[in-house]
């Protein structure tokens, strides 16, 4: 699987701009191929994005040009358009309702509909990323005020969003009637900050505040202060349980509960489920940090760390060819013989996609001296592909598609192979189960996609990046 986005805003804050670069270091790793920040100033916007890393793109002087007490920034790991400067978000663009700039986590599943027809009524579309049907159809909508046109957008498009909108005084953050992605309010000073995960409010010192609501348009500006609306769509949840599996990062709140509580319980769950004789539980970091802590405390066999990562190297995902992503793979983790020699180990990973990088890790284990090599996952098989704004491969591409459970354990070469069940891993959030979207696992999609994998709005010969490998 591939990473989607991060998105941040920061409305009357000093240095809205600076806050923003901020926001998206700690949110770097929803998104490593492009960064952009724009921000206002009540006249000019001001746009930095480029390709690569947020620490890659941004200097003093870049940040220095961003003027302005608004601003709103994006990572992304493109999961719809490919990999070019004008794909990059946010998105800008003079429209009737004024300046505005949009930035988009998530996928429309209903996007390439919406663009066949407003091409075919004159649309000049700029970037092959679906986020800018949004721009047009608030530039086109008859409706006077902004918040109107984007109310009457939002009931139009389908599938996943979280997203931050800038324009001439005002902040709107909004997210989709399920809820797919998260997104967080947070208040800093007399200014407020939306973003995907709590983590950059920490960052920045805020404090969070609240959930943005599924099916809520926030609409923030001097004036009013913050204004709530509602979606017209109603429906019930989708929360991504994918998030808590891998995707956010563990410091942080996310659909109300701490991501390191829950993957703990994923672990202590899993000890109850496959438990095993061994000498030592380690994780696979970082994904398995907390889950492996869990299944430690729970079976009371004792955490050791197996592997040291090395933090210098970029994720593997990102790697472009084949040759240089196996090297990246031995790179970035190293496995410590002196804990692992002649030891049961109880290896866990937070999640099996593709299953090659899974089989390394159990390699080199193996290689610095363990006896047995017990893998343990903090989720159920990746089954099915994610249609809502994670990039799943094609589902020929996941292991857990086409082998049985005794297949992949052969495959990775571990001794025995435990998945967390389906039920376990929902009992272990504290919504009910019937309010997250687990459709990677379970196959039960909670929108209708049509034109499945096929968002892109670009001829089928330009493709993104090669197939990936995991981190
Ligand atoms: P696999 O063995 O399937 O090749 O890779 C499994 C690894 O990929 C796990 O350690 C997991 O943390 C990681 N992974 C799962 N989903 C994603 C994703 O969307 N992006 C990245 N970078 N890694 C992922
Ligand atoms: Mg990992």
């Amino acid at each position: 699987m591939r990473e989607e986005c991060g998105v941040f805003g920061a409305f009357n804050c000093d240095d809205a701009g600076k806050l923003c670069y901020l926001g998206l270091y700690a949110l770097q790793h929803r998104g490593q191929e492009s960064a952009g920040i724009v921000s206002f100033d009540g006249k000019n916007m001001y746009v930095v994005k480029d390709m690569g890393l947020v620490s890659d793109i941004y200097n003093s002087e870049k940040l220095s040009y961003l003027k302005g007490n608004t601003a709103i920034g994006h990572v992304r790991y493109s999961t719809t358009g490919s990999s070019n400067i004008n794909n990059i978000q946010p998105l800008y663009s003079r429209t009737s309702k004024g300046k505005i700039a949009i930035a988009h986590n998530g996928n429309l599943t209903n996007a390439y509909d919406l663009y066949k027809t407003l091409i075919s009524e004159g649309a000049l579309f700029q970037s092959t990323v679906d986020s800018e049907v949004i721009l047009h159809m608030v530039s086109r909508s008859r409706k006077l005020s902004v918040i109107d046109a984007m109310k009457e957008t939002l009931a139009n498009i389908q599938g996943a969003y979280s997203l931050v909108v800038l324009g001439k005084e005002y902040l709107m953050a909004a997210r989709d009637p399920h809820g797919f992605r998260p997104l967080v309010l947070g208040k800093l000073g007399d200014g407020f900050i939306v973003c995907s995960e709590t983590c950059a409010l920490d960052l920045i010192g805020a404090e969070y505040i609240r959930d943005i609501e599924p099916g809520e348009i926030l609409f923030i500006d001097k004036t009013a202060g913050l204004k709530s609306y509602q979606n017209t769509v109603k429906t019930k949840p989708s929360f991504c349980v994918f998030e808590h599996v891998y995707f956010s990062r563990p410091d942080s709140l996310v659909f109300g509960e701490s991501v390191h509580n829950v993957r703990k319980e994923f672990g202590k769950r899993l000890a109850r489920e496959y438990p095993v004789d061994a000498d030592i539980v380690m994780s696979i970091p970082d994904s398995g940090n907390s889950a492996a802590l869990g299944y430690a405390e729970e079976s009371e066999i004792p955490f050791e760390f197996g592997m040291t990562r090395n933090h210098y190297v970029g994720r593997t995902f990102i790697q472009p060819s084949q040759q240089i992503r196996d090297l990246g793979v031995k790179i970035k983790l190293n496995p410590i013989k002196s804990v692992l020699d002649g030891k049961r180990v109880v290896v866990v990973d937070d999640s099996i996609v593709r299953g090659t990088t899974c089989k390394r890790r159990v390699q080199a284990i193996r290689k610095a001296g363990a006896r047995e090599v017990h893998l343990r996952i903090s989720s159920p098989p990746v089954n099915y592909p994610c249609h809502f704004g994670i990039d799943t491969p094609k589902r020929e591409q996941l292991i857990a598609a086409s082998k049985s459970i005794d297949e992949i354990r052969e495959f990775v070469g571990a001794d025995t192979l435990g998945y967390l069940s389906i039920d376990g891993m929902l009992e272990s959030v504290s919504c009910k189960a019937s309010l997250y979207c687990a459709a990677c696992f379970n196959g039960k999609y909670p929108v209708k996609v049509k034109n499945k994998g096929k968002y892109s709005f670009e001829s089928r010969k330009i493709k993104l990046y090669a197939q990936k490998n995991g981190h």
